[in-house]
């Protein structure tokens, strides 16, 4: 039977240690506050953005909305992230995504100050992904990934490990942060051949590719440690992951369900990038 890696028990730990954090910057008289950009009503961002304020209320992350027409001009979406970099008392930007078509989505996003992309997706702070230089801010979901992986003491180095799905936000990012802890790595994608033979290789096999259930038992061996990234809306309503859990979970050692993985620790994520941002200002102002 394999090990439940509940996001809960990771996302509480990485909450508590922010805890501290805000109580130290607050004496320093800074509070920790993201801005939020939304452009329309979509139900997700509506669902995440309510998620982010109830997460960011309960530690004490101040929160500046700024809600958009969705048919706004990208003058004034830029004209909004230009003053958002330079209100010293934002720590953070984050845009709801994607944008509405007419927009230019990458140079809306490269507009946000690296030091203030807590979300990681300017190409500066990708850069920075590749560099491991830590001076940046990865994206949330890849973080929030190898933040489980690091909580539940799954042991990296020199292990291999597979990941599947090869997109900006979370293959290619989680990725470049294996290979900076020292996994030997292997990214899989639609066109990569025998792909449960290579999966069946990885030690650690990070599963991040929009395609429900598509992970099966034939993907799998004993003693693997299987993180499922995907969120996906199943044919009768439910949410499940990339990976299917009926039949994965009684061969693996280690496996992350879906709800209740990844995505639980997204959040936590984004909180901590709030936090080190205001840190890092507060470190600059001394
Ligand atoms: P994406 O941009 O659509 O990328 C999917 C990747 O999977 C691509 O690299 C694609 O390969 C690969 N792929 C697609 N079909 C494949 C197949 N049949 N065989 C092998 N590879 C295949 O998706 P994403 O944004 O990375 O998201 C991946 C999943 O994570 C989705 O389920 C998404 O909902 C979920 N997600 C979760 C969170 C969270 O907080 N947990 C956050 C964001 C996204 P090519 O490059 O060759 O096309």
């Amino acid at each position: 039977m394999a090990k439940i890696l509940k996001g809960k028990e990771v996302a509480d730990a990485l909450n508590a240690a922010c805890i501290a954090d805000i109580q130290s910057l607050l004496q320093c008289a800074i509070r920790p506050t993201l801005a939020l950009i939304r452009l329309g009503n979509n139900p997700d961002d509506l669902a995440y953005e309510s998620s982010i304020i109830k997460k960011a209320q309960s530690l004490g992350i101040q929160i500046l909305g700024c809600d958009m027409d969705q048919n706004a001009d990208q003058h004034e979406l830029e004209s909004h992230i230009r003053g958002f970099n330079q209100d010293p008392y934002v720590h953070g930007i984050m845009l709801f995504r994607p944008l509405p078509k007419h927009m230019d989505e990458q140079a809306v996003l490269n507009l946000i100050a690296p030091e203030k992309d807590v979300d990681g997706v300017t190409d500066i702070s990708m850069g920075m992904v590749y560099a491991g230089n830590n001076q940046g801010f990865g994206p949330c979901t890849a973080e929030s990934a190898m933040a489980i992986l690091k909580h539940y003491q799954i042991p990296i180095e020199g292990k291999r490990a597979v990941v599947l799905g090869r997109s900006l936000v979370i293959g290619k990012p989680v990725a470049m942060m294996l290979l900076g802890r020292n996994a030997t790595v292997t990214i899989c994608h639609s066109k990569t051949k025998n792909l449960a033979g290579e999966c069946k290789q990885g030690d650690i096999l990070i599963a991040a590719v929009g395609k429900a259930g598509m992970v099966d038992a034939s993907f799998v061996h004993e003693g693997q440690t299987v993180i499922d990234v995907g969120i996906n809306v199943n044919e009768d309503g439910t949410m499940g992951g990339d990976v299917d859990y009926i039949g994965v979970e009684p061969v693996v050692s280690a496996i992350t369900p879906v709800p209740g993985g990844v995505g639980t620790v997204t959040t936590a994520i984004l909180m901590e990038h709030v936090i080190r941002s205001a840190k890092r200002q507060a470190q600059g102002n001394k």
